[in-house]
């Protein structure tokens, strides 16, 4: 059980970090997909003024500017700090799971890396949801450096005391939830798109890390949420049947959904089955 006090420390931290990554998110999201370089100084993209230090604290510096540039007043859209809010919020969500829900002999060295690296996939979840929401896009550039961090911060906790098992477990998850997609997609190429084969890798080898549950339930959840969505959009008449959804944010959501309860999800499911 943890301390109250540090638990809350954690947590505060947490959200803290989320802000200043969910700073920096807004300007991969808005950058990447128009080819500007991350390293450019930020400017206002009505007047070019250069966006001051202060500016560009997360969430305080749109309130204190009341959403509009110091300089011409051209409206800052509330998207930034409601990007910087959501991903304090799931740095939270992660931080507490790692503190309650993971089932750990204590706090051990190998939780480190294990909790670095959801803390890293909700990062880069944000981003892509984004990006895919903007422009239908999973950008390679994004997607691919994660199988390297993930597997490595998973081998990491390996090397720290975690179960060898599990990265074996990961690995298997990513390679068969990656072919689950490249099926899909050769079965129905209009469907699917090779960013969505590739990020699917991502996804399985992080649930594939927690076990068979959270993989089986997150890359179910994607489905449900995604088809009921789309159900939705055709009988309110918003989409037609050839409109193009992005399926991207829902293997992200339904991954989230696996990740944090695929196992009781499976454990009900499971005793629902063998209790009838
Ligand atoms: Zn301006």
């Amino acid at each position: 059980m943890t301390d109250p006090a540090v638990a809350v420390f954690v947590l505060v931290f947490a959200g803290l970090f989320g802000l200043v990554i969910g700073s920096f998110l807004n300007v991969v999201v808005y950058r990447m997909p128009a080819g500007i370089p991350l390293t450019r100084e930020s400017r206002c993209p009505s007047c070019d003024a250069p966006v001051r230090p202060w500016q560009n604290v997360p969430v305080i510096s749109w309130l204190a500017l009341r959403g509009r540039c110091a300089s011409c007043g051209a409206s800052i859209s509330t998207r930034y700090p409601a990007v910087e809010l959501a991903t304090a919020a799931a740095f939270v969500a992660v931080a507490w799971w790692a503190l309650y829900a993971v089932e750990e002999p204590g706090f051990t060295a190998s939780v480190a890396p294990v909790v670095i690296a959801y803390l890293y996939l909700a990062a880069i979840s944000v981003a892509l949801t984004l990006i895919d929401l903007d422009v239908h896009r999973l950008p390679n550039a994004i997607v691919l450096p994660a199988y390297p961090v993930l597997l490595g911060l998973f081998t990491l906790a390996c090397v720290l005391g975690a179960d060898w098992a599990a990265l074996l477990q990961a690995v298997a998850g990513g390679i068969v939830l990656y072919a689950f997609y490249l099926v899909l997609r050769l079965v129905r190429p209009a469907g699917m798109g090779g960013g969505d084969v590739k990020l699917a890798g991502v996804l399985g080898i992080a649930l594939g890390w927690l076990g068979w549950g959270a993989l089986v339930v997150g890359a179910f959840a994607a489905f449900l949420l995604g088809g009921v969505f789309g159900l939705a959009l055709l009988a309110t008449k918003r989409a037609g049947r050839k409109t193009a959804i992005p399926f991207g944010p829902w293997m992200i959501a339904g991954a989230w959904i696996g990740i944090f309860a695929g196992d009781a999800v499976a454990r009900w499911y499971t005793g629902l089955i063998f209790a009838g």
